[in-house]
């Protein structure tokens, strides 16, 4: 029986996803050939980025806004070094909410100067700092919707006197934003769009080009705006991947519907580690993430048994961050309810036996 995959990235997609996917590595559009063996520059393909780049739009609701979707590779982490080479002129803010973001940050310095405008580091990044200033002069703000491993989300964005940059990669798609107060979002595609190998990319087309910097036509956004994002071999299995993903989430209804039952995921677990005497959250309640799930075992509370049963019960990818330890939890768009419903029923039965 297929696993309760709680893997934190890469991560589940859709069953039908899958199937679909394994059919075409054996015979794509009926073409007798592999998606894997076939040009990047053939129609076929080109169809799959152009309809991956629509829906991107489509679902985000950024049609006809300015914005230009781009499939490349590097990861998020070959983001955290482009957006500051194409967009640092003088100076950046950075929002400090993990260890994602002071990647960010680390890279960003690389550049130019990088004020950092609040960080939630002395209490293990526990909470969104809130409040703070966004400095006028700044080129942009930066900061990551959604920290994958201390389990907190950003619920409501500041309002930024200067263009923003979101790192989205652990909660695109996942719930209804006004994605116009962005003006630029990239996400590594193996946490909520598909496959390792490709991140996405959406940028607002009136922003670049203006820091007087020669940019290595690799890691020039307008270099990859020109050819579509086959400036070099883009990778073709990903894109298709993530395209039927977001081919699945339109069909079910787009992000308001799988908003709604992100929502329920997440209420019946942390409702769950509140109850349950022998768990704790670990991030801040305000700021929970509805993505990933951080807890730990209550003090003085073995988890040997808590481990058997969960593994018992065909659970994947429970355990926390190598970095922080712990649960966690992510629950992306393809996880279904009924795993979450299989892991509180391990920890009720964790309970019961202690
Ligand atoms: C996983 C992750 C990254 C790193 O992504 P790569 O594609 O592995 O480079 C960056 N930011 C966030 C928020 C992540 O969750």
């Amino acid at each position: 029986m297929k696993k309760h995959n709680y893997s934190a990235g890469p991560c589940i997609l859709p069953q039908e996803v899958f199937e679909q996917a394994a059919a075409s590595v054996l015979n794509f559009n009926n073409l007798n050939l592999s998606i894997l063996e076939v040009s990047h520059r053939s129609k076929d393909i080109v169809a799959v980025m152009e309809e991956a780049q629509a829906l991107v739009l489509e679902l985000l609701n950024l049609e006809n806004k300015g914005y230009e979707v781009l499939f490349l590779q590097g990861g998020a982490s070959l983001q955290f070094l482009m957006a500051p080479y194409n967009l640092l002129k003088s100076k950046a803010a950075y929002l400090d909410t993990g260890t994602w973001s002071s990647n960010a940050i680390k890279e960003a310095k690389y550049i130019g100067n990088v004020e950092v405008v609040a960080s939630s580091k002395e209490n293990g990044y526990r909470h969104i700092p809130k409040g703070f200033n966004i400095p006028s002069d700044a080129d942009y703000f930066h900061c990551t919707s959604n920290n994958t491993i201390y389990g907190t989300q950003i619920k409501s964005f500041q309002n930024s006197p200067v263009p923003v940059v979101c790192d989205m990669s652990s909660d695109i798609f996942s719930r209804v934003l006004d994605f116009s107060k962005f003006d630029l979002i990239y996400a590594g595609a193996q946490k909520n769009m598909g496959p390792a190998g490709t991140t996405l990319v959406v940028v607002k087309k009136d922003l670049l080009g203006k820091t007087g910097r020669a940019i290595p036509a690799i890691l020039d956004y307008e270099t990859h705006i020109a050819k579509e994002s086959m400036f070099n071999t883009p990778a073709v299995f990903a894109v298709y991947v993530s395209m039927l993903t977001l081919r699945w989430l339109k069909n079910l209804g787009g992000i308001s519907a799988i908003e709604k039952i992100n929502n329920a995921k997440a209420e019946l677990l942390y409702a769950e580690i509140d109850r349950n005497p022998l768990f704790k959250g670990y991030a801040s309640p305000d700021d929970r993430s509805n993505m990933n799930v951080t807890f730990n075992l209550a003090d003085g509370v073995s988890g040997e048994v808590f481990d058997g049963l969960w593994k018992a019960a065909g659970i994947n990818g429970l355990n926390g961050h190598r970095s922080v330890g712990g649960y966690r939890a992510s629950m992306y768009n393809a996880l279904p309810l009924e795993s979450v419903q299989v892991l509180v029923e391990a920890m009720q039965t964790f309970e019961k036996k202690a």
